[in-house]
């Protein structure tokens, strides 16, 4: 099957996520065969480096022998079982894991982030009807914030586009200022733009708290918005606020987690327990797909009895899926055993040291880095800089697709010094190719 091939019947056969479908007449399809690593090697056998780790749910690169053989000897043992009434090996371990690694438990499971997005908010008014204050079922997000796109997590995601086209649908939630450290006047640090937007939620709080059942945040990177990145200060005041106002707090850790802002968990750089977090993305190493969500002691108690209204109403049909969990196993055992945390620290050095040139070109403002995620602003009139750019860096051998003008990476733990050169010198490049456009179309 040529490249070709496979794009064309694609068009015609599958409606692709996120595209405006007729862009792909001029916009090629990338036509995947296989993947090894951070590498995707499309049907002509031609490479591409996967900077933004497929939609930033692969770790550990395409297809780790550890990951696929923990996957090859569990489809041996059991595919699937219903999670109502029966258990699993599989589960039971994950969610002693994940327990043990955030102090909180209690784990209940999706299959897609939206999903985790939807049981955290349920979960948090349903506590508060059980504790007998059903008017605290209102929701406060941060301007920016996305937390996945059904309908339930589309009202805590504040992206105008997705807002406007399902107005009719969603019961839309309020949204405070946002602390993104971009917006920082001369003068004032990361931390100074926390505490201000801090004082907003609590302004806000004071006001709505009672009938205000949790607060969601994606925490220190929201990514979607354009990685705007946050000083840790503002999960610390939330958290107080959180606490003071007995208001919940869900951190969305669906894309920020399992070391991608530098710690295994964001929230973890604030110190602080929130009463909800949702995993998904990284959780298996971007093999399968599974979320999950965990709680607090208190929220589960909140539910336990034998009384059907009280328990907590969500199940689907994949629940708990043994090899979806058995990836997650894996991928969490890769943690431990190439030390990744400390192991990013290193590799995040020898990127920063390649985007150097990045940072400082001419057309860029806010270049950041935190952990495994780096950005820049590009300055520019090239009209549809995001697709232009996603093309200039394809042809470049590298897949990459800003966000509006904001140009990121956030690879795979697994780049050599090579992997790490070429994805510097080609995103910088394609910067380049984009800036040559831009200057021919003003010509
Ligand atoms: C991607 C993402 C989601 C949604 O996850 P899906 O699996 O795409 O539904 C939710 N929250 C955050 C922070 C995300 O980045």
């Amino acid at each position: 099957m040529t490249p070709s091939d496979l794009a064309t019947r694609s068009l015609a056969a599958v409606w692709h996520p996120c595209t405006p479908m007729k862009r792909h007449e001029t916009e090629p399809l990338l036509a995947v065969a296989r993947a090894q690593g951070p590498w995707l090697y499309d049907t002509a056998g031609r490479r591409y480096l996967d900077a933004i780790s497929s939609w930033w749910v692969n770790l550990f690169g395409h297809s780790h022998p550890h990951i696929r053989a923990a996957l090859t000897d569990q489809l041996q043992q059991l595919d699937h079982v219903m999670l109502a009434g029966c258990t699993h090996a599989a589960v039971v371990e994950l969610s002693e894991k994940l327990a043990a690694l955030t102090g909180l438990g209690h784990a209940s499971y999706g299959s897609d982030g939206a999903s985790a997005t939807e049981m955290a908010l349920k979960m948090s008014t349903h506590y508060w009807r059980n504790v007998g204050r059903p008017e605290k079922n209102g929701f406060v997000g941060l301007a920016g914030g996305y937390h996945g796109e059904t309908v339930g997590a589309l009202s805590v995601t504040d992206v105008p586009i997705f807002r406007s086209a399902y107005a009719p649908l969603v019961r839309l939630s309020a949204t405070v200022p946002s602390p993104d450290a971009r917006a920082a006047q001369p003068g004032e640090t990361a931390a100074d733009v926390a505490h201000r937007a801090a004082a907003a939620l609590e302004a806000w709080l004071q006001q709505h708290h009672a009938q205000t059942a949790a607060l969601i945040v994606e925490p220190l990177i929201q990514c979607a918005a354009g990685m705007a990145m946050y000083d840790p200060a503002y999960l610390r005041q939330a958290h107080a606020l959180c606490d003071r106002y007995q208001v919940h707090l869900v951190v969305d850790e669906i894309a920020t987690g399992f070391g991608r802002t530098g710690s295994l968990f964001a929230h973890q750089q604030a110190g602080i327990t929130p009463d909800f977090i949702c995993l998904s993305k990284g959780l298996t190493g971007g093999t399968l797909p599974l979320s999950a969500v965990l709680t607090t002691d208190a929220v589960y108690q909140a539910f336990y009895g034998t009384e059907a209204a009280r328990a907590f109403l969500h199940s689907h049909s994949y629940t708990g899926n043994p090899l979806a969990c058995r990836a997650a196993l894996a991928t969490l055992e890769l943690f431990e055993q190439l030390d990744t945390l400390q192991a990013n620290r290193a590799l995040a050095a020898q990127l920063s040291t390649a985007f150097a040139p990045l940072n400082t070109h001419p057309r860029v403002r806010h270049a950041r880095q935190m952990g495994m995620v780096w950005a820049w602003d590009v300055e520019t009139v090239l009209p549809e800089f995001a697709q232009r750019y996603h093309a200039a860096a394809r042809s470049r051998g590298l897949l990459l697709r800003p966000i509006g003008h904001t140009l990121y990476c956030m690879p795979p733990y697994v780049l050599n010094a090579d992997e790490v050169q070429h994805l510097a010198t080609q995103a910088l490049a394609a910067l380049e190719d984009c800036l040559l456009q831009e200057a021919e179309l003003s010509a």
